[in-house]
């Protein structure tokens, strides 16, 4: 399994202490390294104008190139070497979304991560869109594309640049009142995009049980149905049970579940968030062994939520989407 990263990526730091850190990717990669499962892995060049302009405005892109230090939003810093190292990180996404599509599965480990990167805003410790940057892209490859975000919050980034546009299918899980606010059930896209924006949002305690039924019975029969050319996964990895910005509660176990279910179409997984060292190492070691058929045995296996605990809202998405999609 191809593994998108460049060591550039660790020169990105908001300031010390903030959870969205080099580390991440050094306990991934440090992980992957000791299993033998960093091996098949690809440097990425820096993604261009054209691409990100397709998706950002040129006054957001000028402003983002220009700023050097400042400050995006409270959480969210630029440093004179951000904008490369952002463009870096969409460039990472477009390699693993070409290799997806020629080859066979991919990983993309970039940083910064991109679903909070609206049209013209950043913010949530995102600048550039990379799942979207990577989308848009595809499109000219494939005539559909699914983004599958499961990272804990809700992109709220890539929601905003394709709300209206039902060449690109948008579904996300994430834990509703937290950052950034949004992804509410109601908003399911507009005009010819109405139905292709799908948010389950789930609350605080909601874990695999909850995940595995959303799966289940909509995402993935609302992807058989949609036929994508390419699922790209928003994989944040702070839905873990184990992660200090959320509450929710997946396992390593409920990760690799949901994640095996979409190795049937040309998948890439794009790596969002997640603040859990021990958390991410996990996940994506379990990942990239099971897509090897290498024998991995995962650390944190067990989830508090066996019974569904999100079933009320698993049911009134069902509900709504059924307008769109047969469920
Ligand atoms: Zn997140």
């Amino acid at each position: 399994m191809k593994i998108v990263y460049h060591e550039r990526y660790l020169e990105h730091v908001q300031h010390f202490g903030h959870p969205e850190c080099p580390e991440r990717l050094k306990a991934i990669t440090g992980a992957l390294a000791s299993h033998g499962l960093f091996t098949d892995v690809v440097k990425p060049e820096k993604a261009v104008e054209k691409d990100i302009l397709a998706v950002h405005t040129p006054e957001y892109i000028s402003y983002l190139s220009e700023i050097g230090e400042g400050i995006i939003d409270m959480d969210t810093s630029s440093h004179s070497e951000t904008y490369e190292i952002a463009l870096l990180s969409a460039g990472g996404a477009l390699t693993a979304g070409k290799i997806a599509l020629e080859e066979g599965a991919s990983i993309a480990l970039v940083r910064p991560p991109g679903h909070h990167a609206g049209k013209d805003f950043g913010g949530g410790f995102c600048y550039i869109n990379n799942a979207a940057v990577c989308a848009r892209a595809m499109l000219e490859n494939c005539k559909r594309v699914a983004i599958v975000d499961i990272d804990g919050h809700h992109g709220n980034g890539t929601q905003d640049i394709f709300y209206s546009s039902p060449e690109v299918l948008y579904i996300s899980t994430h834990q509703l009142e937290i950052y950034p606010g949004t992804g509410h059930l109601s908003l399911i896209g507009e005009k010819e995009g109405a139905g292709y924006n799908l948010n389950i949002p789930f609350f605080s305690g909601c874990g695999d049980a909850s995940y595995l039924a959303a799966f289940e019975e909509i995402i993935l029969p609302v992807l058989d149905s949609f036929k994508p050319g390419l699922v790209i996964v928003s994989l944040g990895v702070d839905s873990h049970t184990l992660d200090p910005l959320t509450g929710l509660e997946v396992s390593t176990k409920g990760y690799l579940e949901m994640l095996k279910s979409l190795f049937k179409y040309k998948t890439m997984f794009l790596l969002e968030g997640g603040y859990d060292l021990d958390a991410l190492a996990d996940v994506f070691c379990a990942l990239v062994s099971a897509r090897e058929g290498r024998d991995y045995t995962i650390r944190y296996p067990d989830s508090v939520d066996s019974e569904g605990r999100g079933r009320e809202r698993i049911d009134a998405a069902k509900k709504l989407f059924s307008n769109y999609w047969k469920l």
